[in-house]
């Protein structure tokens, strides 16, 4: 690929993460922003990604924020990671890679608290039905994730798309 970001190797796109963090965690925070939550206590969530052109290997970042407005179930609401994935699908572009700053909350799903907020039911169920389909997405299962508490910074978790769907149990038995 004619691109001095790119030559393809997992290694490199790896590296391309590890030098994007510090924006991406600065760009997710400022996305928090846009959030648009109906909770007395606002739930802003803000998401950055590193995205790449899989026909020249450039790279940019993405950002979004989510949009929940309304109590219950049936009103609109959308992910940041969501919000983020739309235009990344709509463009074509793979994600190398998301930050996510969000108040603290255990896993809606499993319970399981790591001082952070997971990428929800939905959202997993989302990449599951996607990765099912066979169909190429912008999330992958080597997609990384970072977490951040958005209120204490410091906390943080990374792991992969694969590693929060085997570790919050994939997607495949709730909330779909
Ligand atoms: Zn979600």
């Amino acid at each position: 690929m004619p691109n001095q970001h790119t030559t393809s190797g997992s290694s490199d796109t790896e590296l391309l993460w590890h030098r994007h963090v510090p924006t991406l965690i600065d760009r997710a925070f400022a996305a928090r922003d846009r959030a648009v939550s109906h909770r007395k206590i606002p739930f802003k969530v803000g998401v950055a990604a590193l995205v790449q052109d899989p026909r020249d290997g450039r790279t940019a970042i993405i950002d979004g924020a989510n949009y929940k407005p309304l109590p219950g179930s049936d009103g609109p609401r959308k992910c940041g990671e969501e919000d983020v994935e739309e235009e990344a699908d709509r463009l074509g572009l793979y994600i190398i890679g998301m930050v996510i700053a969000a108040p603290h909350q255990p896993d809606d799903a499993t319970g399981i608290d790591l001082g952070v907020t997971p990428s929800c039911t939905f959202c997993r169920c989302r990449w599951h039905t996607k990765h099912q389909a066979g169909r190429k997405y912008c999330v992958t299962p080597g997609t990384h994730l970072l977490f951040i508490n958005a209120d204490i910074p410091t906390i943080k978790v990374a792991m992969t798309v694969q590693r929060t769907m085997a570790i919050f149990n994939g997607a495949t038995s709730q909330g779909k």
